[in-house]
């Protein structure tokens, strides 16, 4: 680019040791609701992780003998600087991400915050076991020290709300960082660094080495001094993450992808219920790990269900992110659009019908967002259980709605993927609510509501949705590393 152009692009640089350090090379960075690169990320490779880890390694004798209420203060101080500038932080999220400026104003950010305060509160409360021995003159206790050096690895759906998720915890527990943002959304992660200082986080504690996957992420995997890695993404990269990190024996924490059931009994109040399972599908465009995918409604209200749900979808504004009457954003990137549009046409192609959105109904975008990667929330109908579209995860603003009869038949069927993230139940009949939470493979169920998160109890999934999990009890256990002591007295 000429000079001209490159002045106007926003450079990012890499954070290391408390500093901002230019890159050799740079990747460019789209938005997404227009189409235009706006922005240039580092291209950070294998010496600029190892700067970082270095700069990591080198603060953490002193960040960890802090005492836990020095971390806790410096960490409200950071959720503090953040909430006060709020409103810069969301436009910059919704401008990088696609997402809409009320959900960054509303979901994004304010979590980002709250997860610093969060663990800055839940860091001052944890005990540790002891237990008796009498017969033996004996006590046993286990204390719990911050392991070293974590790598984080977050992703492009909600870029500073889960990689500060995973800062926090971290740093409370007095581990020093080395995080890598995802490539397409890198900016709020920029902007977090510059108020590391005025919080007091001492330099060196937080890192942020920006890049791809393939250089910046596997540099940070593969590196011998960073003893674990907690991760969020797609299953297929946590796979190849596992195999990169097993010569090293590292600690793994992965947070992965969903197909996530919506179960639909006929008791289920249809009015919470409705505009519950629109926003469950389409929020954030669908691009959350925990939104609905899959709807299974029982036979008698199938009908009923189909035409009001469809009728409530097209109620959702799809457009401009940054007008705050818009309900839907732009998608991530070109590419991903074009894959999430592929799998309805397969469903097409199977005999499955398109009852509102892609292919179906116009999009009307403004001028300015006729190159902005734009779809509308879409509802397909008569989908067989193996169709690609049932079976995996698509992450975009696509649902299936299918019909059941029994309890146990949509048991199996839920149960019938690969994944286990989140499920959703609908009744009004509780011993029922109950009884297919239980048996249901997911490691959160949400029954007449969804997505509300008390952030005490554990978070993750099961079968291909991840190991570990992440929450005040979890997140302290994986970014700590105990031991059993036993006094003879
Ligand atoms: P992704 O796996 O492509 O990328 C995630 C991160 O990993 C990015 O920072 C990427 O640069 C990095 N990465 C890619 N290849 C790597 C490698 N070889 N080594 C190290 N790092 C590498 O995922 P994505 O497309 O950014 O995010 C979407 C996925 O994330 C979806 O599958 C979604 O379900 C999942 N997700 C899960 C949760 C959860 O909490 N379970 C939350 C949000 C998103």
């Amino acid at each position: 680019p000429t000079m001209a152009h490159s002045k106007a692009l926003l450079v990012l640089e890499n954070f290391i040791g408390g500093k901002f350090v230019p890159c050799s090379s740079y990747i460019d960075s789209y938005n997404p609701s227009t189409g235009d690169v706006y922005c240039r990320v580092p291209d950070s490779g294998k010496e600029e992780v190892e700067a970082a880890v270095k700069a990591a390694k080198d603060a953490f004798p002193v960040w960890s003998s802090k005492s836990p209420l020095e971390r806790s203060q410096i960490l409200n101080k950071l959720a503090d600087l953040i909430e006060h500038d709020l409103e810069a932080f969301a436009q910059a999220e919704s401008k990088d991400q696609g997402k809409t400026i009320t959900f960054a104003r509303t979901v994004d950010i304010p979590r980002a915050v709250h997860n610093f305060r969060f663990f800055a509160s839940s860091i001052l409360h944890h005990v540790t076991e002891c237990t008796e021995m009498p017969t033996m003159g004996c006590v046993h206790y286990t204390s719990r020290a911050p392991v070293g050096v974590a790598g984080l690895i977050s992703p492009w759906n909600l870029p500073l709300y889960l990689l500060t998720w995973k800062i926090a915890p971290a740093i409370a527990c007095g581990n020093t960082v080395v995080a890598k943002p995802s490539e397409m959304t890198s900016v709020t992660a920029w902007m977090m660094c510059k108020l590391l200082e005025k919080a007091g986080v001492p330099p060196g504690v937080v890192n942020v080495v920006f890049g791809t996957g393939a250089k910046a992420g596997e540099a940070l995997v593969c590196h011998p001094d960073v003893p674990l890695i907690s991760f969020t993404g797609s299953t297929l990269t946590a796979q190849r993450i596992t195999e990169k990190s097993a010569p090293h024996c590292k600690r793994l924490s992965l947070e992965l992808g969903g197909k996530n059931p919506a179960i639909i009994f006929d008791d289920a109040d249809l009015s919470q219920c409705i505009p519950t399972t629109v926003r469950s599908s389409f929020a954030n465009q669908g691009e959350i790990c925990l939104c609905t995918s899959r709807i299974f409604v029982q036979r008698g209200i199938y009908s009923e269900f189909l035409k009001r749900f469809v009728a409530e979808a097209k109620k959702w504004k799809t457009g401009n992110p940054s007008d705050p009457t818009i309900d839907v954003g732009a998608l991530i990137s070109k590419e991903h659009l074009e894959k999430v549009r592929n799998y309805v046409k397969r469903a097409q192609a199977e005999g499955a019908r398109v009852l509102c959105g892609e292919g179906v109904d116009p999009l009307a975008l403004p001028p300015v967002n006729q190159k902005g990667y734009f779809m509308l929330p879409t509802v397909i109908a008569e989908v067989k259980d193996e169709s690609c579209c049932m079976q995996e995860e698509i992450f975009g603003p696509v649902t299936c709605v299918v019909a059941f009869d029994t309890e146990e038949e949509v048991i199996k069927r839920a149960n019938g993927v690969k994944y286990g993230l989140a499920a959703t139940v609908w009744s009004s009949n509780v011993g029922r609510v109950h009884r297919v939470a239980h048996r249901l493979q997911s490691g959160l169920v949400w029954t007449n509501c969804w997505l509300v998160r008390d952030l005490n109890l554990p978070f993750g999934g099961m079968k291909a949705s991840g190991i570990g999990r992440e929450g005040a009890k979890d997140s302290y256990e994986f970014f700590t590393e105990v031991k059993t002591i036993t006094i003879k007295h």
